[in-house]
């Protein structure tokens, strides 16, 4: 499984032999996902799949798809909250001093001047995914959703449905 995956990968090298890396990196080995998680959870292993190649043109290019699942809090209720965050790199890689010519359009272009750690450069592919602000879909929320930032209305505090009581039907 991971013992696959090296540390540190040189793209470019990975470009020019066309490789493709495929693997699982346990989830508590991202510190910075770790702690967006929900106070005692953690990441679920992220799997990952990259293809470096190289055009008929020189272009090297990256792509594949990095995902993992975890558990963050949702801003408008603070309850937990499951995530699936999955993420498709696709990048041109350019050594420095190359000038980008080629590639797909919808390509990001990343400058790489040496090997690179591969499971800090997955973090920020994953931590790039993640929402801003997390939270529940409205339905699966435990606070409904009123506006942008919840008021305390202390004068509302009556129970709306109190003034129901006396339109109970009877039989
Ligand atoms: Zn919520």
């Amino acid at each position: 499984m991971s013992e696959r995956l090296p540390r540190e990968i040189d793209p470019l090298r990975l470009a020019d032999e066309g490789v493709r890396l495929e693997g699982e990196i346990p989830g508590e080995l991202f510190p910075r996902l770790l702690e967006s998680c929900a106070p005692g959870s953690k990441p679920e292993s992220v799997s990952i799949v990259l293809n470096f190649e190289r055009t008929t043109h020189g272009v090297r290019l990256l792509h594949g798809k990095i995902e993992t699942r975890l558990t963050v809090t949702c801003q408008r209720c603070l309850g937990p909250m499951p995530l699936v965050l999955v993420t498709n790199p696709l990048m041109v890689l350019l050594a420095p001093g190359d000038q980008p010519s080629g590639g797909p359009e919808e390509a990001e272009t990343q400058v790489v001047d040496g090997p690179i750690r591969l499971s800090e450069w997955v973090e920020d592919e994953l931590i790039l995914a993640m929402p801003m602000i997390p939270v529940h879909d409205d339905e699966k929320c435990s606070t409904p959703s009123t506006g942008l930032l919840p008021e305390s209305d202390t004068e509302g505090k009556q129970n709306p449905f109190a003034a129901l009581g006396g339109f109970k039907p009877k039989n």
